[in-house]
């Protein structure tokens, strides 16, 4: 089979090794891809919400599988563009629909959605410019810290937890009348803040049966204690040391049989990946959030952990029996730690060149921001580079990560050195 993944991050990278390891795959192309895909497959220069252009690629390279790897051309629905499509309509498109995709393209869509089908979440109301002052009034019936999130995608920036009462009511007024967060943030909505830890489950369904994937928890913040602004994600691990047998049958049954049921019920074909964000509180399982894709850095983790064959899975999933593939998970943990440049997530430098990549021994590296310039790479993001290690326990693996991170440099590199350590 010829593959295309759409994507350059890690995740895509880490999703092009895993397909190319496959005896389904014959080719495995990535759009636009990074340094680490080009060495695995082709590299397409295209922008993953152009789907006119990926139809050219994909007719010309006879693709017959596409994974999409993050979320704004699902959103945008690429898979209906090739259900819609006569000379596409027959190639396997990994990712929900338009429709289902709303479950993480709004949040007042998926906040409804659990509503209706029970699935145990915070309390929440939903607000536009027209209604602003009940949304105000909302707010004084809710204890600090306030949390407010903008409706659209926000590029994981539009979600502002508050704990000053009159400063939750000035950032509402700013998100629906002064767009603080442009079309995304026309609507709001405002929840009851939940305290507990976080972590995520990743689930892969056809629309009628499921896999839970391995457990991962991300580390979101710069800094080391978990401090500073939010990042695309620093580490993560999996499993996840708290996550018991009985807590994942909690997860199973009060979110994940729930969350296919009703997706089943509403009629949403939904064939793909749902990352479910949650959070742990007290030994209930509650959702923060649905995405429609892979965590990224969490596929760093899961996926090397993952035996079985993705292409059979793949496939399963296209043809909707995922019931008779067995995951094979292996038993060892996993950790990754990103490297990433200085200043990153806000003004960083690009363009310095990345030593020490060869000397990597027993740790994965897959790349994110970086690319391939004649025999040098080069940074070209923020988050640059992902350590992945295994160890027969978590500790062992994040020390394997920090023992190969050593080997590695380029001008103002930046890693946090605590992933794992509150665990
Ligand atoms: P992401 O970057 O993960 O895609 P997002 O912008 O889609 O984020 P959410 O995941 O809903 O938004 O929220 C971002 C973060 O805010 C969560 O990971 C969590 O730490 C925190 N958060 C969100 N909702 C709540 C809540 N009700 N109670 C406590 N913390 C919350």
């Amino acid at each position: 089979m010829n593959i295309l993944v759409l994507g350059s991050g890690g995740r895509e990278h880490t999703f092009a090794w895993k397909i190319a390891q496959s005896k389904h795959c014959k080719n495995v192309f990535v759009a636009p891809g990074n340094s680490g895909t080009s060495a695995l497959g082709k590299n397409l220069d295209l922008n993953v919400n152009d789907f006119e252009n990926i139809k050219k690629a994909v007719l010309k390279h006879q693709i017959d599988m596409v994974i999409v790897g993050p979320e704004d051309p699902l959103v945008n629905g690429i898979h209906d563009f090739f259900l819609n499509d006569e000379e596409l309509k027959q190639i396997h498109v990994i990712g929900p629909q338009k429709e289902a995709a709303q479950l993480e393209g709004s949040k007042e869509f998926a906040k409804e959605f659990m509503y209706r089908h029970n699935i145990p979440t915070a309390k929440y109301q939903s607000f536009t410019k027209d209604n602003l002052d009940q949304g105000i009034m909302f707010l004084d019936t809710l204890e600090p810290p306030y949390v407010l999130k903008a409706d659209g995608l926000a590029a994981g920036k539009g979600v502002l937890i508050l704990e000053d009462l009159d400063e939750a009511k000035s950032e509402l007024k700013n998100m629906l009348l002064d767009a603080k967060f442009g079309q995304a943030s026309s609507k709001v909505v405002v929840e009851e803040f939940l305290d507990g830890i976080e972590l995520s489950c990743f689930v892969l369904t056809d629309g009628k049966n499921y896999k839970i994937l391995p457990t991962a928890k991300d580390y979101k913040r710069i800094g080391e204690g978990d401090t500073g602004l939010n990042t695309g994600g620093m580490g993560a691990i999996s499993p996840v040391p708290f996550a018991t047998r009985e807590f994942l049958d909690k997860i199973e049954n009060k979110i994940v049989k729930p969350t296919i049921k009703g997706l089943k019920k509403d009629n949403l074909p939904y064939n793909g990946f749902i990352f479910i964000g949650l959070i742990k509180v007290g030994d209930e399982p509650k959702v923060i959030e649905y995405n429609v894709r892979m965590g990224d850095p969490e596929t760093e983790v899961v996926f090397p952990r993952l035996k079985t064959d993705i292409v059979e899975i793949f496939t399963a999933i296209s043809k909707q029996t995922l019931s008779d593939i067995k995951l094979e998970i292996d038993s060892r943990a996993a950790t990754t730690v990103m490297l990433v440049s200085g200043g990153y997530p806000e003004a960083y430098e690009k363009g310095k060149e990345i030593y020490g990549l060869d000397e990597i021994e027993d740790s994965l590296v897959f790349h994110a921001g970086a690319q391939r310039q004649n025999d040098r790479i080069v940074t070209t993001g923020g988050r640059v580079l992902a350590v992945t290690s295994y160890g027969n326990t978590y500790r062992e693996a994040i020390k394997k990560s920090y023992q190969n991170i050593n080997k590695i440099c380029f001008d103002k590199m930046y890693y946090r050195k605590d992933i794992g350590f509150d665990l």
